[in-house]
């Protein structure tokens, strides 16, 4: 297997190439999926404290092979161009994997959203469209929220591309309802974490009722993943978010916490920090906050059964190798938090059709399109011997490759 060195991108395409030794893919087509069609750096000035600080913006759109080029637009100070280019790979393979008529993109600002105004954040978006609005467009590149951006950062981005190209609500994702959004969009990605936990749990005859939980991260995914896990019967019993966490072994009442900014704010006997909440002793734990989390540092500390990725990346590819050697069943990111592309294709469809679903049909059919993806990465996965991961990977490498290929592009 093709050697390459530990980065975000690289630990992506160690898993591409693994598949392309499975599929018998031929070297130049390895070369194609591991790099990006395009990488775009931009400088954003914004006028702060009466001087001016300039912030640096990306968008890189990894494959365009299987439709346009899909991916979120991320707010975070370690935003950097290794991880964007990671983040855009991962959505060429998602948007694969669940079959949707999408490549891979992504975008970010290395920028602490917490200490940006809302003007300043509207002013970010703002800039980061004009600047790229001749790569963006409603068959080019759909960009939707991620960390740090959320369906009112979507709202600007979308007026803004209406000032400067006219009125095309399909060319982002993740917006408001009440603005061309779809009715479960929000919670679509947090849904599909939990309902792919679900499934996991009675593949392996663990019972679904009382199963225990715990949460890294309580925003959009972390929040609907712990909302509607406690809705199946499983019992969430820690949820950290960057604040630190808090812990309740009866089980936490999501519902009553659901609509608190922050976890600091919620009285708790117990609490834990933001990272610990980790090494808990659970069933399932769920990582839905930053890449990296598990990593050679605290691998052998990990006291779960059961690892759903509702984070991307949340696992190093050495880490990933030491859990699956103790025996930890990992649900990949590309298949456990897909639930968010698969509401923004309905999003996308629904604005392309001028025409609105009720939030019963968004849900039933996201419901069965996530057990129908997992079912098949489950087939994969028994007739190579392989987990769950490189199964994914077998599925979408492939189909990539062959749209790759039938586009006549072939090196
Ligand atoms: P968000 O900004 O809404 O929430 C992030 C959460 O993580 C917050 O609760 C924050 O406090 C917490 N957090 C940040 N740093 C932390 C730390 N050091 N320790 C513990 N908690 C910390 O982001 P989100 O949209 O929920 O995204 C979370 C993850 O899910 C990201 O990896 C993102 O790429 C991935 N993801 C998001 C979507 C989506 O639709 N939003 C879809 C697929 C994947």
């Amino acid at each position: 297997m093709t050697h390459i060195g530990a980065s975000a991108f690289s630990d992506v395409n160690q898993k591409v190439f693994q598949a392309g030794d499975i599929l018998n893919l031929k070297p130049g087509v390895l070369a194609a999926l591991t790099s990006c069609e395009r990488e775009v750096v931009i400088s954003i000035p914004l006028r702060r404290n009466s001087d001016v600080e300039v912030l640096t913006g990306y968008r890189v759109q990894h494959s365009s092979a299987r439709g346009p080029r899909k991916g979120g637009i991320r707010f975070h100070q370690d935003v950097d161009l290794d991880d964007v280019r990671a983040l855009a790979s991962l959505m060429t393979w998602k948007t694969a994997l669940i079959d949707v008529p999408f490549g891979g993109a992504k975008g970010g600002v290395a920028v602490n959203p917490s200490t940006l105004t809302t003007i300043e954040k509207e002013e970010v978006i703002r800039r980061w469209t004009r600047s790229l609005v001749h790569v963006l467009g409603h068959h080019r590149d759909i960009p939707a929220p991620d960390m740090g951006t959320d369906s009112q950062t979507m709202a600007w981005l979308m007026d803004e591309f209406h000032r400067l190209e006219g009125f095309q609500p399909a060319c982002v994702t993740g917006k408001p309802v009440e603005l061309f959004g779809a009715h479960g969009r929000e919670e679509a990605t947090g849904r599909g974490v939990a309902m792919i936990a679900a499934e996991t749990l009675k593949q392996h005859e663990v019972k679904v009722k009382g199963a225990t939980v715990v949460i890294q991260g309580f925003g959009n995914v972390g929040r609907y993943a712990a909302l509607v896990c406690q809705e199946l019967g499983m019992k969430v019993i820690a949820i950290s978010d960057v604040t630190g966490g808090i812990v309740d072994k009866k089980g936490i009442d999501v519902k009553a916490i659901f609509h608190h900014k922050s976890l600091n704010d919620v009285e708790s006997d117990e609490r834990i920090g933001p990272a610990e909440v980790l090494e808990m002793s659970c069933d399932l734990l769920i990582p839905a906050a930053l890449g990296g989390v598990i990593n050679s540092s605290n691998a052998a500390n990990i006291n779960a059964d059961f690892i759903v990725e509702g984070a991307n990346q949340p696992i190093t590819f050495e880490a990933d190798q030491e859990l699956r050697a103790q025996g930890v069943v990992i649900v990949p990111d590309i298949l456990a938090n897909s639930g968010g592309v698969m509401g923004s294709y309905f999003e996308w469809t629904q604005n392309i059709q001028e025409f609105s679903w009720p939030i019963e049909k968004f849900r039933r059919e996201l419901d069965a399109r996530m057990e129908k993806a997992f079912a098949n990465v489950l087939k994969v996965s028994r007739k190579h011997s392989v987990d769950m991961r490189t199964a994914a990977f077998v599925v979408s490498v492939e189909r990539v490759a062959r749209a790759f290929e039938l586009r006549g592009s072939l090196v």
